[in-house]
Parts: structure tokens; sequence; C-alpha cells
């Protein structure tokens, strides 16, 4: 991409609303405009970090079996009147009648309307488990939407919700999720947490909560450091088998949100040194909740014996518009955004330092048609402005490689390569620049952990 051609419409001034870094950066490096209360356009910066963090999402769903579909925003009233939810869930649902005066709603989740399209074709368990996600828009009427798109009034969310005949299998469906929650985070980069957590108005009996520790978080959580450094299950692991020592091995160690945390058992379970109290957010949140809908939703499949069950479901929430701004509380300096390869909206920049200067743009087009070709998802900075303000838009934007050319390097056949994270520079033969930067990329996409 030719950032002369490009829209990206950066800040230079701290915007006075946003309170937290995540959402000065990125009002500062023009990824999303606030339209209203709690209500975000994603500009082509920001937009692209978000389709990779969906990308990686839906490839990690995938590999666990679950099986992708969309269903609508809106939603008809009468089916949350026959799980009941339609009166409890108050005012964080917004509520919209259509020009025949039918009752209408914009999902704030989807359960209800999952559950109906599995009673339509679903009538034997011949056909369990099944596992049906997809990734939508939602919308919950927050009373304080605030952090950008942390806590907004739309925000995407991969929601997914298995099927099962059993308890013991939904066990085994929650289990799945369970690691593929935990691959996804870390191919984002991120070292988020599963905690105990409470079930809220999706009900049920069994919850975990994902949580990447930041002051800024809005939870207090309690946990064990040692799940810090846990290793993460490879992407060998077999989604047909058995996870649940995976699963025991992640849930023995003490972690839990404030709501369900129980100091004395906390203080039983974690030695001293090894004790967590911080703040965190909430990235994910999984629940099993038996027959909690099947039931009044008469969602039911026939049996080996020939009798009707009831099916044992589970949901599975994940908000990308709310990773991305976690992202960026993870890795972020003074000069800006520092995404980890894997979600940065494009792998390296090549800063051409003498644009308009014919020999400075020839050796530039030559090298970032060959990056491309490469397959680098490059940004190219061919602005006409100087050294600078392209050093400080490549900062503030995050890009993970920056390859530099200037007039006295290109005298000599020489480019530098700047590693945003670390500050290190290093000077190499122009010759060398795409295997060099290729060299550095293709190692942390993570798309093979
Ligand atoms: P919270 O406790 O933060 O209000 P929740 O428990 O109500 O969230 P869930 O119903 O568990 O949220 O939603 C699943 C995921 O969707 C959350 O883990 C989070 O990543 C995302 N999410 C929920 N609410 C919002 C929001 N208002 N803005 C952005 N993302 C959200
Ligand atoms: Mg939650």
């Amino acid at each position: 991409m030719r950032l002369s051609r490009y829209f990206l419409p950066v800040l230079r001034d701290v915007p006075k609303e946003a309170e937290i870094v995540s959402h000065r950066l990125m009002l500062r490096a023009g990824m999303i405009r606030q339209q209203a209360s709690g209500l975000y356009s994603w500009l082509p910066l920001g937009y692209k970090v978000l389709m990779k963090v969906q990308k990686i999402i839906e490839e990690e769903q995938n590999r666990s079996g679950a099986v992708q579909l969309l269903m609508p925003t809106i939603q008809p009233a009468d089916l949350w009147r026959e799980s009941g939810r339609y009166d409890a869930y108050g005012k964080e649902m917004l509520r919209i009648e259509d020009r025949h005066e039918r009752e209408f709603l914009y999902g704030p989740t989807n359960e209800e309307m999952i559950t109906d399209i599995f009673r339509t074709y679903v009538k034997s368990y011949k056909d369990l488990p099944l596992n049906l996600y997809h990734v939508q828009w939602k919308f919950r009427d927050e009373v304080r939407p605030r952090f950008g798109t942390m806590r907004s009034r739309e925000f995407l969310m991969k929601d997914a919700y298995s099927f099962d005949l059993s308890k013991e299998d939904a066990v085994k469906a929650y289990e799945r999720m369970f690691v593929a929650y935990m691959r996804t985070y870390a191919r984002m980069g991120l070292t988020a947490i599963p905690m105990r957590a409470d079930t809220g108005p999706i009900g049920g009996d069994l919850s975990h909560e994902w949580i990447v520790l930041a002051e800024t978080g809005e939870s207090a959580v309690f946990c064990d450091n040692r799940l810090l450094d846990k290793p993460i299950p490879g992407q060998d692991t077999d989604f047909r088998g058995d996870l649940k020592p995976i699963f025991d091995d992640w849930t023995s160690l003490y972690a839990a949100t404030e709501d369900m945390v129980d100091m004395a058992e906390y203080e039983a379970a974690v030695p001293e040194e090894h004790r967590v109290s911080a703040r965190g957010i909430e990235v994910g949140h999984i629940f099993y909740f038996g027959t909690k809908y099947s039931e009044p939703m008469k969602a039911t499949v026939t049996g080996p014996e020939g009798k009707e069950i009831a099916v044992h479901m589970g949901s599975y929430g994940i908000g990308p518009t709310r990773l991305v701004p976690a992202i960026i509380e993870a890795f972020h300096d003074e000069a800006g955004i520092v995404w980890p390869v894997s979600v940065a909206p494009f792998e390296a920049v090549l800063i051409n330092l003498k644009a308009g200067d014919a020999d400075s743009d020839a050796a530039c087009e030559a090298l970032y048609d060959e990056l491309v070709a490469a397959g680098i998802d490059m940004l190219y900075d061919d602005r006409d402005q100087g050294a600078g303000a392209k050093f400080t838009t490549a900062d503030l934007i995050g890009i993970p490689y920056q390859l530099i050319i200037g007039p006295r390097g290109l005298k000599a056949g020489e480019a530098e390569i700047k590693h945003r994270k670390t500050g290190e520079r290093e000077t190499l033969p122009i010759a060398d620049a795409v295997a060099r930067i290729k060299g550095l990329i293709e190692p942390q996409r993570k798309t093979d952990i």
C-alpha cells in the first residue's frame, strides 16, 4: 500500500476525551472515529488490524471443529419471549419496531436464534456434537460506554454455540473451546489467563473468562503467576482427542475474577510468592449452561433409545473490537503502538527519505515490488515529506520493521532496518534487504504455534 494513496488521518494532538492509552493511540493513529457515544467507524488502518484479529479467531475456531455461519443483527422479539429473556434483559437491549409495528431488537447475543436454527434442522443424536459460530456485530446499550472500542455499545463478537446429547459430551465441547481460546490469544501475542467467572445473564454453572492483565483493566483479578508462562497447546493438538488433561492442567492453578474470588481459598491455594492480585481486561468468556435454552425452546433430538432429549448447550464469546485495544494496552511505548507481527496492520514499512528523487524512487519502487512479491504485507511511505514526519508516523502506527532508504545509503548501496520494538538499527546491502525482512517477519507470524 502506497501511503500517498492511503487514508491515514493521524492526529498530532492527544485527544482530550480519551482516558486510557489504547484509546488515545487508536484515535491518534487514525484507526477509529467515534460517531456517537459507543459507536465507532473503523478507519482503514484500524479495520486492517480488526480483520487480522478476526482471521486468527476464525482459523482457531475452524481448527477446533466449529462451523461458521452468519445470523442477522436484528432479531424478532418473539424468539426472546420463548426463552423468557425479552423482559429479563432490561435496558441494555435496544428494542426496535418496524413499519408494521412488529417488535424486534438489535441482538446483544444469539443463544435464542441459534437454538431456533438448531431445532429446525437437527433431529437426531447422530448429528451431534455440533458447534456453530458467527462473527457479527452486537449492540448492548451500556450505561457507561468508555475507553473507545474497549467498551462500546456496538461491538463485534465471535459467538459459538455447542450442542451435545449429555453434560459429559458438552464438557468435552467446552474443553475444545477452552483450548481454541488459549491458542487464539497466544497467536495475537497476548498472555490471557483463563479465570473462573460468574455466568451473569447467560446463566449456567461452568464458566471461564480470559483476562489480559493491565492496570487500566476494569476487573480486579486474583491468580497464580505460574499461569503467565505456561506453554500453549500447539497446532498439532488433536481436537478429536481427549483435551481434559490440558484443561485440568490450566485450571489446576488458582485464577478468579473479583465476582468469584474467595480470598481464603486463594490464599490457601497460592503460595505467597506466586500471588498476583491485579487488574485485567476481559477478552473472552465461555459458558456451559445445559438445557437452559433447549428446554423452553424445545430444542430436542431423538436419542439412541428413541426418546426426545433436550440438548446440552454452551456458548463461547470473544470480542475482536475489544481485543484490538487490549493488544495496544499490552504493546506500546512513548512513541506509539508496537504491534506484534501477527496482527500488525502492515508487517513492514518502506521509508523513502528522498521521495521525488528519480534514483531514490526507482530503488524504492523496485524494493517495494520485490517485498510484496515475497508475501510481505507492506506499507510504502512515498509521501513528499520530511524524514522526521515519516519516522514519527511509522513509530506511532507501530509497524514492526522500518526499511529506510536514504540518499547517503543509496549511493553506497545500503539500506537501514529499524526494529520498532527494540529500537535496534542495522545497516545492510540493499540487495539483502528483502531476504532479511522476510527472515525477521516469517517466524513471528505465529501461524504454526
Ligand atoms: P463485560 O463484563 O466486559 O461487560 P460481558 O461479560 O457482558 O462483558 P460477554 O457476554 O461475556 O460480555 O461477551 C463476550 C465477549 O464480548 C467479552 O469477553 C468481550 O470480549 C466482548 N464484549 C462484551 N461487551 C463488550 C462491549 N461493550 N464492548 C466491546 N466488547 C465487548
Ligand atoms: Mg463476560
